[in-house]
């Protein structure tokens, strides 16, 4: 049978500056003035195939002093936990270039981590990347690595992977970033990432720091929110502690959170 499994790859904390919105006791710490996120990838078991979208940060920290990462990372004992072995996964979604989402795809020794997956990632990110080479300078290297092992795939626009998993480009967060829609079991399934990365983050005042178009990226969050109301579907947060996965419901013009995990 078909299945998710939602998989942290462990804490973070960003340092946000005093005066920033703080209405969220969950995600914000006054006292030390950090925001606490949680970092999650997914693994969709489809038709006998093991899809990973996105892979955490491996060993990945451009900032360390930025960015107060939990390690060792956990995701891939998360997927020894269930059984998998990183040569089993088959396919790889990328949802844009930040370190936290694409440094799980190269190890130490400069080889793929996934070894036998094809890595989907739009070719409006990968163009972007080049044009900022100093900000993403590890990308250049992971690319290296995943072209020399034949193992990139770039798209363009909207783009459909075993019939029932869409990933679909939208810019906002970065110039390249894709989002995920799926069908799973007949339920449908939302994973916006850093689009709506935590629950706080529906509003479309709570954007995040590393925006690049605040405004596209409103439109972006609209259209998910219509969407994953329309189609009945959960919504999977990547950068949550809690909750990981819920239903929004909305009765006149109230929002509403149905969490079920
Ligand atoms: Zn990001």
């Amino acid at each position: 049978m078909d299945s998710l499994h939602i998989i942290p790859d462990g804490n973070f904390e960003v340092r946000y500056s005093a005066g920033r919105q703080n209405s969220s006791p969950v995600l914000f710490d006054n006292n030390s003035q950090t925001m606490k996120l949680g970092s999650n990838c997914l693994l969709i078991q489809m038709n006998e195939k093991n899809i990973l979208v996105d892979t955490g940060t491996g060993l990945f920290n451009p900032d360390k002093n930025k960015y107060k990462m939990d390690y060792p990372r956990l995701l891939l004992s998360g997927l020894k936990g269930i059984n998998i072995a990183p040569s089993d996964i088959d396919i790889v979604v990328l949802t844009h270039f930040h370190f936290d989402h694409c440094g799980g795809c190269m190890n130490e020794n400069e080889e793929p981590v996934f070894s036998n997956a094809i890595h989907y990632i739009q070719a409006s990110e990968v163009e972007n990347a080049m044009e900022n080479p100093e900000f993403y300078k590890y990308w250049t290297v992971f690319e290296n690595v995943l072209e020399k092992n034949n193992l990139l795939r770039t798209i363009e626009g909207n783009f459909a992977i075993e019939n029932s998993i869409e990933l679909i480009l939208s810019p906002g967060h970065t110039t390249g970033f894709q989002y995920i829609e799926f069908q799973l079991n007949d339920q449908n399934y939302i994973f916006p990432g850093d689009i709506i990365p935590t629950l706080w983050h529906l509003n479309n005042d709570n954007i995040v720091y590393l925006d690049h178009a605040p405004e596209a990226l409103g439109v972006a969050k609209n259209k998910i929110i219509e969407n994953c109301i329309k189609n009945d579907a959960f919504m999977i947060f990547q950068h949550s502690t809690k909750p990981l996965i819920g239903k929004l419901t909305r009765k006149e013009n109230r929002y509403g959170f149905q969490r079920i995990k």
